[in-house]
């Protein structure tokens, strides 16, 4: 095993004070300051800063998590946390994975991107339908340290969409041991089995 013998890295702890949110997506910004309320934070977003938004061109999540923490913090001075998620269906190759937002289109048309997974669906003979949700969550330093979380939730696709709750693909993915799609359930019955809240949990546990 590669790092025997070594002491096993100490994740570095998230101190009180500034925090960038590298996103420019409002909703996102306040979601995940809620998520951190209460631990002596004050939460900066990046659109409030005039960040600029790098190009996602990293080929997994936490590259792309990372690459947007890293230009958040190398260009504010303070600690930054981003974001990257997205659906994987295992009988299309894992698309539209990192791709997830782009199939919405700029209209950000997710009933068209289900439809879309829907239909390469049905053009192989009755494949397997499980796919699963990723959130990759990176944590930057201006120093250059990163620290890392990947949360994931597995299940099914169905189809015709079900449920007005969520958003993106939520009304056609069913979480394993459960009857209604994301789509269906509550936020926080949601947050309590999803790829963001596993991810969350991961780096609250961790960098607090
Ligand atoms: P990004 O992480 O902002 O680049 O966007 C990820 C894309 O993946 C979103 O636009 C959604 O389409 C999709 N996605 C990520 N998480 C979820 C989720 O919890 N439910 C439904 N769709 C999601």
């Amino acid at each position: 095993m590669s790092g025997e013998g070594k002491e096993p890295q100490a994740i570095r702890k998230l101190q009180p004070g500034k925090l960038v949110i590298a996103s420019h997506n409002a909703g996102k910004v306040r979601e995940i300051a809620a998520l951190l309320e209460g631990r002596g934070l004050e939460v900066i977003s990046a659109g409030a800063l005039d960040l600029p938004e790098p190009e996602e061109t990293g080929t997994t999540f936490v590259m792309n998590a990372e690459l947007k923490a890293r230009a958040a913090a190398d260009l504010s001075g303070l600690p930054a946390l981003a974001d990257d998620s997205g659906l994987c269906v295992d009988s299309l190759g894992g698309d539209p994975g990192i791709f997830s937002a782009r199939w919405g289109g700029e209209n950000k048309d997710f009933g068209h991107a289900m439809r879309l997974i829907e239909d390469k669906l049905a053009a192989q003979d009755d494949p397997p339908r499980d796919a699963h949700f990723v959130c990759a969550l990176a944590l930057a330093w201006p120093d250059g340290h990163v620290e890392w979380f990947e949360g994931r939730v597995d299940g099914t696709l169905v189809w015709p969409p079900r449920g007005d709750k969520g958003h993106g693909y939520d009304p056609v993915f069913v979480p394993e041991g459960h009857e209604q799609t994301f789509g269906e359930m509550d936020e926080p019955a949601k947050n309590e089995i999803s790829h963001r809240g596993d991810a969350f949990r991961q780096m609250v546990a961790a960098v607090f």
